[in-house]
Formats: C-alpha cells, sequence, structure tokens
C-alpha cells in the first residue's frame, strides 16, 4: 500500500501542551548547566541518581503518589514515592552492614520484581555500581559479566541461584555475597552460601543518609546487546541522571499525571533509563508488568491500567502486527497519548501500524548503551516523516561523517548523502568507559566527536534517518545499500512479518542482496508467494537494490534483546563461523 510520507500533527492530536513546543528555539536556549541546576543536588553538594529519582519527591508533595504499581501474575502490588524511599534505605543499610561501600559492584539477576528495583535504587543510595543482568541469560553469560565486572554482591532468586550460579560460584572470585529475595511473598529458603534478602530487609533501619557522589561518580555499567558481536560493558556516572530528565521531558514528554509504561527489561539499558530513572525523575506512575510478552495482555494492560505515554521496541510491535488487528479491536485507548520505539528501526508500516490500530502513530527515537539517553527523536510536536529517527533533541548536536577508519573523519555537510552518525561528545550521560577495553573506547572517538557505528542520513530539514549499521550495509554494483530499506519495502507486503537483509559476496557485483523473511500467522510458505514477494519488492525499490535471493524462514535470529542478528544470518548463509551467540535468543 502506498501512503504519505509525513504524518502532519494537528492541535487537537496533541491532548497536553508538549514539553518541546519549539524545537528551534528551545534547542538554542539549552544548556546542560541550567538543565541540572532544575535538579535538586543532593543537599551538601553531590549528585545522586536515586536521590533525584525517589528522595527529593518523598520529602515534598509527591510523597504519596504511585511510583511503581507492579503487575504480577496474580495481583499488583503498588509503591509510592515515600514507600519506596524507605524500602530503598532499609537496602542501602543492608548494602553498609555487609560491608559494601562506595564504588563497589553490585549485580542483580531476577525477573521484573519489586526487589530489583528497590535494590537497584538503594545502591545508588550507598554509592555502589549497579549492573543489572537480564534474567534469561545462561551461566556463561552470567559468569562473564559477573568477572568483568567484579560483582561483590549478587541480588538473585533461589531458582536463578540454584540453575545457573551454584555451579559456577567457585569461579567468581569477587563475589562475596550472594542475597536470595523470596518468591510469591515467601523468604527464600536457607541456601549454603547465600544469606535471605529479606531477613536482611526486614532488620534493616528506614533511614539512611545518601553517601555523598558526584556527578563523577560511576553509577552504572550495561551491557550492549551483542548484536554485532561480543557485548561491551558501557560505563555510566551519576551524573547520566540530568540526559534522563531532560529526554523523560523531551523525547517521553513526561508530565506529572501521566502514567507510563516502558517495556523493556532493566537488563538492556532502556529498562533502567526509561523503566526506573526517567518516570521517577519526573515524578510519574510507572506501571511495570512482571510477565512475558503476549498480545493479549499487552493490550489490556494498556487500556485498564489507563496508560499515556507508551514506550517500546520495534520486536514488541512487530509481534502485535503478526498477532493480527483484530486482537487490538477488542480493546481501547482513550487515554493513551503517545507511544515512543527505540532499539531498532522502525519501518514506515510500523509507524502507520500504530494509528490505525491503536489510533496513535508511533514515534521512533535513536540511542545506544554508549550513549545512555535518547539522542534523536521525534516528539509529540513533530510531524512524522515515517522511517525516519526524528531529529537531535535539546543539548545533542548530531552529523554526519566520512570516516576512512583509520581515525581520520569529515563532516559531510550535504543532506541526504550517506555516512557514519557522529555526535558532539560532552552530554552528560555518555559513557566514560568501556570496561576494560580503554583501546576500544578510544576508538569510539576522533576529536570531539563520537562515533556511533551506525550509518545514517540527514535531510533538509534535519531529520535523520537509519541506513543500517556500518558492518551490514551492503555494497552491490557500485551501491552502497542498506537493509533497513529493503526490509521496511518488504515489511510493505501484506505477508510479512519481520525481515532480515544481508549482502553475499558475488564475483561480479561485488555483493548481492540476500533477503530472509517471516511470514504473518495467517499466510503459509509457497514458491508462489515467494516469487510474488520479489516481485514485490523489486518493484518498489528497482531491480538493483531488490533482493536476488529471498528464502521464507519459520523465524529470524535474534538477540535476547528482539533485535535482528544480521550477522548470523550472514554467517549461516556463507557457512563461516557465528561468533559469540551467548546473546542469541533460545541459546542456553
Ligand atoms: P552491540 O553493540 O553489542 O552490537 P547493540 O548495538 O545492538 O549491540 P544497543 O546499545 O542495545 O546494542 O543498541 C544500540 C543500537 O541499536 C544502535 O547503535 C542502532 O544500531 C540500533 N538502534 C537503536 N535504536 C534505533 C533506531 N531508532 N533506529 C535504528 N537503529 C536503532
Ligand atoms: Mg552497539
Amino acid at each position: 500500500m502506498s501512503r504519505p510520507n509525513l504524518i502532519s500533527k494537528l492541535p487537537e492530536d496533541l491532548r497536553v501542551t508538549p514539553n518541546l513546543a519549539d524545537y528551534a528555539e528551545q534547542r538554542f536556549a539549552f544548556s546542560w548547566k541550567a538543565a541540572q541546576a532544575e535538579l535538586a543536588g543532593l543537599p551538601g553538594g553531590g549528585l545522586n541518581m536515586a536521590y533525584e529519582a525517589v528522595e527529593r519527591h518523598a520529602k515534598n508533595g509527591f510523597r504519596d503518589r504511585v511510583a511503581f504499581r507492579f503487575l504480577g501474575t496474580e495481583r499488583a502490588r503498588e509503591f509510592t514515592y515515600l514507600e519506596l524511599s524507605k524500602q530503598t534505605n532499609r537496602f542501602a543499610n543492608v548494602l553498609k552492614k555487609l560491608g559494601v561501600g562506595k564504588g563497589d559492584k553490585l549485580f542483580v539477576l531476577t525477573g521484573r520484581i519489586p526487589a530489583l528495583y528497590i535494590s537497584v535504587l538503594g545502591a545508588f543510595k550507598n554509592g555502589t555500581v549497579v549492573s543489572p543482568l537480564f534474567s534469561a541469560f545462561g551461566p556463561e553469560p552470567l559468569m562473564t559479566r559477573l568477572n568483568l565486572g567484579e560483582a561483590k554482591v549478587l541480588v538473585t532468586t533461589e531458582q536463578q541461584y540454584r540453575r545457573k550460579l551454584e555451579k559456577i560460584r567457585a569461579q567468581l572470585p569477587h563475589l562475596e555475597h550472594v542475597l536470595l529475595v523470596g518468591e510469591a511473598d515467601k523468604p527464600a529458603p536457607e541456601v549454603p552460601g547465600t544469606k535471605s534478602y529479606d531477613a536482611l530487609m526486614a532488620e534493616a533501619s528506614e533511614a539512611f543518609e545518601i553517601v555523598p557522589t558526584q556527578p563523577e561518580d560511576m553509577a552504572l555499567l550495561h551491557f550492549t546487546s551483542g548484536t554485532t558481536g561480543t557485548p561491551k560493558g558501557a560505563v555510566h556516572v551519576h551524573g547520566a541522571v540530568v540526559t534522563h530528565w531532560v529526554t523523560g521531558k523531551y523525547a517521553l514528554d513526561l508530565h506529572p499525571n501521566d502514567i507510563f509504561w516502558c517495556t523493556a527489561d532493566p537488563g538492556w539499558v532502556t529498562g533502567t533509563s526509561y523503566g526506573i530513572l526517567s518516570p521517577l525523575l519526573h515524578g510519574v506512575t510507572s506501571i511495570i508488568d512482571e510477565a512475558d510478552f503476549d498480545a493479549e495482555r499487552w493490550y489490556r494492560i494498556l487500556q485498564d491500567q489507563q496508560v499515556t505515554v507508551w514506550y517500546t521496541a520495534p520486536t514488541a510491535i512487530r509481534m502485535l502486527m503478526k498477532a493480527g488487528a483484530a486482537i487490538a479491536k477488542k480493546y481501547t485507548f482513550p487515554k493513551l497519548r503517545f507511544i515512543a520505539s527505540v532499539g531498532e528501526p522502525l519501518n514506515p508500516e510500523a509507524v502507520w501500524w500504530g494509528k490505525e490500530v491503536l489510533g496513535l502513530p508511533i514515534h521512533d527515537n535513536w540511542w545506544q548503551t554508549e550513549t545512555g539517553g535518547i539522542m534523536i527523536a521525534n516528539t509529540p510536536a513533530f510531524d512524522i516523516k515515517p522511517g525516519s529517527m526524528g531529529r537531535p533533541l535539546p543539548g545533542i548536536e548530531a552529523c554526519i561523517v566520512e570516516n576512512d577508519g583509520r581515525g581520520r573523519v569529515k563532516i559531510i555537510d550535504e543532506v541526504d548523502k550517506e555516512g557514519e552518525l557522529a555526535l558532539k561528545a560532552g552530554w552528560p550521560s555518555m559513557m566514560r568507559a568501556y570496561l576494560n577495553n580503554e583501546e576500544k573506547y578510544k576508538r569510539c572517538f576522533v576529536g570531539d566527536l563520537y562515533l556511533t557505528g551506525d550509518l545514517a542520513k540527514r535531510d533538509k530539514d534535519g531529520y535523520f534517518w537509519f541506513v543500517g549499521r556500518s558492518d551490514d550495509v551492503i555494497k552491490s554494483a557500485g551501491h552502497l545499500i542498506g537493509p533497513f530499506e529493503v526490509e521496511s519495502a518488504l515489511m510493505e507486503h501484506p505477508a510479512v512479518a519481520e525481515a532480515g537483509v544481508i549482502g553475499k559476496p558475488d564475483s561480479t557485483v561485488g555483493e548481492i542482496v540476500k533477503a530472509f523473511v517471516s511470514l504473518k500467522s495467517d499466510y503459509k510458505p509457497s514458491e508462489e508467494l515467494r516469487l510474488e514477494l520479489l516481485g514485490h519488492v523489486r518493484k518498489k525499490m528497482g531491480a538493483a537494490i531488490a533482493p536476488k535471493e529471498l528464502e521464507i524462514v519459520p523465524s529470524l535470529p535474534r538477540t535476547r534483546s528482539g533485535k535482528i542478528m544480521r550477522r548470523l544470518l550472514k554467517a549461516r548463509e556463507l557457512g563461516l563461523p557465528e561468533g559469540d551467540l551467548s546473546m542469541l535468543e533460545n541459546s542456553a
């Protein structure tokens, strides 16, 4: 279906006045220093994530507001800002009593249960560095991360511990304390070599004086998704909270009465920056669903919890699309006013799907584990160009550069020209290091530019368009082909649920384009459909860019965070080594 390439916003599309109402003027007037001054800062000096997110609200008029509503599988549990303050104080006291101090590392390996959120925020209060782990990791990735991060404390559950950690415990030389959280309101049973989280919490005081932290003190260690290779550990500091506040305001447009739902797990940076910190900084209520994805359940949450702002990912949207619009039609979303997505390119088809099925277009935004927060976004006041990631937020300078790969870059001034996306270094949530990999970290910077490793282009209106990761771009007969464009064209065919496109070496043209697609539930693979898809994309893209080969597959390989792994499609196609598979979904 052919659609317009602009979704204009009319005043009646906006239920509240957007925080970023005048893009040019607010960008011009913006300074990080002024933004930081809008946060409280620690009494007596310094900056602490948990003070800004919890403590300052618990002391004022927001104290009785609901901070988190956990939707358990059986019942919901709520924590007001005041309650959250008390619980996080208790946890900070637990750490202190165990002799865990500032700069020590705490890892968390649980589902999305209250103890995860309490221990992360409590650790910040104690100056302890936090690294949340995705609960589906197997023993190998856990051991790598716990050792690389020199974990001193681990908060986990009995099940996780018994299944994955008990047998590797002897190989975790830095790990001094394992705290087991009870399940279903029962304290964890005694397990040798562990302590009871619940018993320690029950004994601890509700009063705690936050350990003074400075903006440059390390706060978080986050591992990247492993889409392009072995995951890297990105170090973030307490000062990042300024970006979390600014981006919650401008990119997610949070207003005090919002009900916000970020579907990302805190094991990934989105789930910490926007599933924990940013909504708290704005004093809003966050919904946290402990259960896994289920289309019907998700629509019900959006409806029954009266979610106003929803932050999700292309992989989830594709799954909802795959499940069909009929399920969505059973629900209504009168309170929903803004939907945003991050993690992978958002195909235009998905933007429109939002408008048609949920009543609102989906707003794509772009950032990375390394950037710590949203950098480029479509915000409520912007007209959307479906397929574009939007424009740089206030405080962010983005450009397109030509990178010779040998430390020389040249800024490309022309519009619509592809090159590497670069950001002017210096925003507060920029990573401060790749843990134990100084050399790789240094290679990300040239002069005052941070090089993202993604290819993009900028149009005449200042919108940025994602082309592909630099590793994934295809060179065919003198053309540079971004997989995203080809995948988006395939997605426009009603049968296609997901598409992954790679370059396959060819002696004549360098590389030919090969596509892998999976089908929506009501379509069956056939040779006829395969040829129809090839014809469809050739008509859209022209013969030079369209795939020469196309294979229908049951599903595409994805990272545990839901991203299509093109490097794996390619390795398998070419019979090459598959590389680091620890982040492959469904791997042990
Ligand atoms: P690794 O660095 O280990 O290969 P990763 O890059 O997938 O994994 P993340 O930091 O979770 O790890 O993801 C950031 C990357 O995700 C970006 O560099 C970009 O390639 C992709 N991405 C995120 N948001 C978008 C978006 N809106 N459009 C296109 N790509 C996006
Ligand atoms: Mg990356």
